[in-house]
């Protein structure tokens, strides 16, 4: 093997940090934090909404029966005046009970109408509520949109890179004799990402731990194109 490929899996390298990376910044866009957060303020708005709808739905239905109720007595009432006024009634005791009856349909018609208005005071506030959490609801939908849109931007750009990033590493890859990629791969995969690095003087820029000078001098001595590991940490080392 020349030694030439191991300066090539040290680009690829380089590559599959940076794929790490994207795939890192892909998994934890802030927007994507701040579009869950949006999405559990927009939940709890819809169920306060439904919450105070069903309450303005009920005092509506309230007032709608106390005024159907009003109008009803008032019916009677103004009936009772007819009868009472047609002068086909003439007994005493016989009017004053049409007097009394269109008395008592009043009182009926005032207490209602005391009613509706008790019901209209509790609705004002109900709705001005049901009117601000539709606002909130409203807007918190557009910033969702919008954060979704961004999230769909960026992980976008994102993939675009990636493609780019693999596309590189496939022309690389051919320069590498499989086996020595496999090795590669395997030492990546249990050295959190990184499968080789460079002799930097006496320091392994995979670890960042300095070499005792046998190890350094062993290294130094063997062949070129021999694949030589610093015994620390397990990486494939190049020395230059
Ligand atoms: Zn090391």
């Amino acid at each position: 093997m020349a030694a030439a490929a191991l300066h090539t899996l040290l680009e690829i390298q380089a590559l599959d940090t940076r794929a790490d990376q994207l795939t890192r910044r892909r998994v934890t866009l802030p927007e994507r934090a701040e579009l869950a957060t949006v999405e559990a303020r927009r939940s709890r708005l819809a169920v306060d909404r439904a919450a105070t709808g069903a309450r303005v739905h009920e005092l509506e239905r309230t007032q709608k029966r106390l005024e159907d109720e009003v109008s009803m007595l008032e019916d009677k009432a103004t009936s009772t005046d007819r009868q009472l006024y047609s002068g086909t009634v003439t007994s005493p005791r016989e009017l004053q009970a049409l007097q009394d009856e269109a008395a008592s349909l009043r009182r009926r018609v005032g207490a209602a109408e005391d009613q509706i208005l008790v019901v209209m005071e509790d609705l004002e506030p109900l709705v001005a509520e049901a009117g601000a959490q539709a606002a909130a609801g409203g807007a918190a939908d557009e910033q969702a949109a919008s954060l979704r849109a961004a999230v769909a931007a960026e992980e976008g750009s994102i993939d675009e890179e990636l493609r780019r990033v693999a596309a590189s590493r496939a022309e690389l890859l051919a320069d590498v004799p499989p086996a020595l990629v496999s090795q590669y791969e395997r030492i990546r995969e249990r050295a959190g990402g990184v499968g080789i690095a460079r002799l930097d003087g006496h320091r392994c820029t995979g670890c960042h731990l300095e070499l005792p000078n046998r190890e350094v001098d062993e290294l130094r001595r063997a062949p070129a194109e021999q694949v030589v590991l610093h015994e620390e940490c397990g990486r494939i080392l190049v020395r230059d």
